[in-house]
């Protein structure tokens, strides 16, 4: 018997259909009923596809979150944000923006506009990574990660945008509390990519295009492929051709608790995160 390095999968989650905020089409393939979480991750939304007319668009109007952090990568048109702290920017195709929500901050997630009156492909992510216990109540923060600042690496014909971590020789560090990789990915038919990934990250695959095969399972679009933990790696081909985003973290190992746009540790803290909420400690936008 010999050791094999590369991970195969251990369970494949198709993305539920939900609706999200003012009423926008998700695809969720977690928290759902097969899956209520991959630590450290909390949530996946793809939001869309989906063509939208002229007045169509839907965004999320204010709301609250505490203990965690959201990832939101847009594929097209534009979404723009604004906070209880006077934060406010806009966030185009290819950006990223990185919020610490900590303690707590209440937001909107809108689209521009020009996305609203003009209509347009609604296509993004967003992806929520636990906060350790030690930080759920730190300050909370944005970084905007602009698309020039996102480096994509083309090697033959496989394309990977390194939006957190590394892979084919390009990394982009950013400031996060739990270590995590991010990656969009994109092969050509025939293709293949050879992914390290640290033993002891949990780690996933999810589908936006075409499908991909991983130690002779095959994953289709809009499924999330998880992997096993029995390897440093994982080898992924496809051939049709695919895009997927490659995601892993390190597991916080921490009791959850949740309730909607609150991830604490304890029933106690979810109480106190309504309370303030409700307080106003949360701020509002003015
Ligand atoms: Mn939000």
């Amino acid at each position: 018997m010999s050791f094999d390095p590369s991970r195969s999968v251990s369970q494949i989650v198709p993305a539920q259909v939900t609706y999200e905020g003012a009423g926008f089409l998700v695809h969720r393939p977690f928290p759902t009923p097969g899956l209520d979480q991959l630590d450290p991750f909390l949530l996946l939304d793809e939001m869309g596809p989906m063509e939208l007319a002229p007045d169509q668009a839907k965004g999320a109007p204010d709301h609250p979150h505490r203990g965690f952090e959201t990832v939101t990568y847009l594929l097209s048109e534009e979404m723009e944000h604004r906070d209880a702290a006077g934060n406010a920017g806009r966030l185009r195709p290819g950006d990223v923006q990185w919020m610490t929500a900590g303690a707590g901050v209440v937001h909107s997630e809108m689209p521009s506009a020009e996305f609203q009156r003009s209509g347009g492909r609604m296509h993004g992510f967003q992806l929520w990574v636990n906060l350790p216990r030690r930080d759920k109540m730190m300050a909370p923060r944005y970084q905007e990660i602009p698309r020039e600042n996102i480096p994509t690496v083309i090697n033959d014909a496989v394309t990977v945008r390194v939006i957190a971590g590394q892979s084919l020789g390009a990394s982009r560090m950013i400031n996060k509390r739990t270590p995590i990789f991010y990656l969009d990915v994109s092969l050509q038919p025939g293709a293949e990519l050879v992914q390290e990934i640290p033993t002891e990250y949990n780690a996933f695959a999810y589908l936006v295009e075409g499908s991909a095969e991983i130690e002779g399972r095959t994953v289709s679009r809009a499924e999330m492929a998880i992997l096993d933990r029995t390897g440093d790696r994982v080898r992924i081909t496809s051939q049709e051709g695919a895009r997927f985003l490659l995601i892993g973290g390190a597991p916080l190992g921490e009791p959850v608790a949740r309730y909607g746009p609150f991830v604490m540790n304890t029933q106690g803290e979810i109480r106190q995160a309504m309370l303030d909420f409700q307080a106003g400690r949360m701020g509002e936008i003015a």
